[in-house]
């Protein structure tokens, strides 16, 4: 049965997502109680400087320590409502963990993430609520896109009592914790429980399957609310111009995980494919082809290993499952056959060769969806992103922005602190009009 608090259709059945494991298994309640009490506590903890949503870890920890896990879900889900996401897709080598005191002891050190989701784990499969609705405003706003940012914007929104209504184009929320994230980090039913858990705030109304700028106009959407949010994330993944580009079996990353974690796909006939990129998404592919039962996957990346952006400990793992890489090559052009693709021609090495594949993915960076706001009176575009200043604010007094489209591609955290952010100043702003409502009507006395 579909959850009430999602809209939307249950996922199909027999997705091929579902054969993975996590890769970071969760822990048992003793080995949580034994790596809490590693914790040192330290005044003024660096990991909490690192973190995007400033969960306060040493506390949460603590009341893991003393038995307190219900305690310890509140601090986190205080701070990060998608805090049981978070805790299983962050970054976490780089953030909280990254600079965890025992880094400088050749100690190893405290598994935060993994003890948040120990914390958020249990939250979510008991239904623990702790926050609730505030008084009716009367205000309402509109938030553009369904994914994390919009998402934590509009809880933050239904604290203070704002009317909420999130208008997303695809059939299920959760923006790319569900369809793009790796599996073995998170799943989409597990991204998709998350959603049905912020949703259980209560009025938040959802329009799924509608394309603001096509289905329904902007200037529609601020006739109907006081303020808007736009989280619309990124856009469709960027091809390579280059000879062959319209060969069956040439796919955008992106696009080809979304179908497997929604849907199942047939790789049976696929011995050896290629992955053009350097950055985290050709790495979780490279991982996911892997996982999905492809017996050569090869990363193709036309700079040097040192020059990748994804991160080193993700390659790392990758490397582990089996991926090759051919570093310093420049795809020239695709080969084919009877109108599939047989492989990818390069320049490198000092000279051209050719890698062959019966599936090209291509992760070589995603449209920014900026341009979709081009029509809003004061809003501002650099190099396709929403200008925002420091609280998610645009140009236009009435629309703040935030998440992927504003940052031009981050991490969920970001996503997630930029949201709530943003909903603390839309808040501030109407309360502002309704201040300056109030005086005029007090001045038309
Ligand atoms: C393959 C991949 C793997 C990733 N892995 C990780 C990871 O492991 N850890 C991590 O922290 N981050 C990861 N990220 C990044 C992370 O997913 C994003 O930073 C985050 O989801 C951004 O949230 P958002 O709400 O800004 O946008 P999104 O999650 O992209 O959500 C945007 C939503 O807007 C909707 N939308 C778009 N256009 C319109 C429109 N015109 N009208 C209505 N709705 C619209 C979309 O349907 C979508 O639901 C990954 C990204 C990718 C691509
Ligand atoms: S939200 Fe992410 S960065 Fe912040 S403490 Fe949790 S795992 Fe670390």
């Amino acid at each position: 049965m579909a959850d009430p608090h999602l809209h939307t259709p249950p996922l199909p059945e027999g997705r091929s997502e579902a054969g993975f494991t996590d890769y970071k298994p969760a822990l048992g309640p003793a080995q949580a109680l034994a790596e809490a009490n590693r914790c040192l506590y330290c005044v003024d903890a660096p990991c909490v400087q690192r973190c995007p949503t400033r969960i306060d870890i040493p506390e949460f920890i603590r009341k893991i320590s003393t038995g307190n896990l219900k305690g310890s879900a509140r601090t986190i889900l205080e701070a990060n409502i998608f805090g049981s996401s978070c805790a299983r897709v962050c970054p976490v080598e780089v953030l909280c963990v990254g600079a965890c005191v025992y880094n400088e002891m050749d100690a190893p050190p405290i598994a935060i993430g993994l003890l948040q989701r120990h914390a958020t784990d249990r939250a979510l499969q008991e239904g623990w609520r702790f926050f609730e609705a505030g008084p009716d405003s009367g205000r309402s706003v509109g938030l553009v896109g369904g994914g994390p940012a919009s998402l934590a914007a509009a809880h933050e929104l239904r604290r203070h009592g704002h009317a909420c209504t999130i208008y997303d184009a695809g059939r299920w929320l959760g923006g790319l914790n569900t369809t793009g994230v790796a599996p073995y980090k998170l799943r989409a039913d597990d991204a998709l429980a998350e959603v049905a858990y912020v949703l259980g705030i209560g009025g938040i109304e959802v329009q799924s399957g509608v394309q603001v700028g096509q289905g329904i106009a902007w200037d529609t959407l601020l006739a109907r609310h006081d303020a808007l949010f736009v989280g619309v994330g990124l856009g469709a993944d960027r091809a390579l111009d280059i000879p062959g580009k319209e060969l069956a079996g040439i796919v955008g990353a992106v696009a080809f995980i979304e179908r497997f974690k929604l849907g199942k796909v047939d790789l049976s006939a696929v011995r050896r494919a290629v992955v053009v990129g350097g950055g985290n998404t050709a790495v979780d592919a490279v991982r996911e082809l892997i996982g999905l039962g492809v017996p050569e996957v090869t990363m193709l990346y036309r700079g040097a290993q040192a020059q990748m952006s994804g991160y080193a400990h993700e390659w790392k793992a990758a490397r582990i499952d089996g991926a090759r890489a051919i570093f310093g090559a420049k795809p020239l052009a695709y080969a084919g056959a009877d109108g599939k693709v047989t492989g990818v021609r390069c320049a490198g090495q000092g000279g051209e060769f050719e890698v062959a594949a019966d599936l090209v993915l291509l992760a070589i960076g995603q449209a920014r969806l900026g341009e979709l706001v081009a029509g809003l009176a004061g809003v501002q575009l650099e190099g396709g992103r929403i200008v925002v200043d420091a609280d998610g604010a645009t140009g236009n007094p009435r629309v703040f922005a935030g998440g992927d489209c504003a940052n031009g591609g981050m991490e969920v955290v970001n996503a997630v602190a930029e949201g709530k952010r943003a909903a603390l100043a839309i808040h501030r702003a109407i309360h502002r009009a309704i201040g300056r409502g109030l005086a005029a009507s007090e001045g038309a006395k």
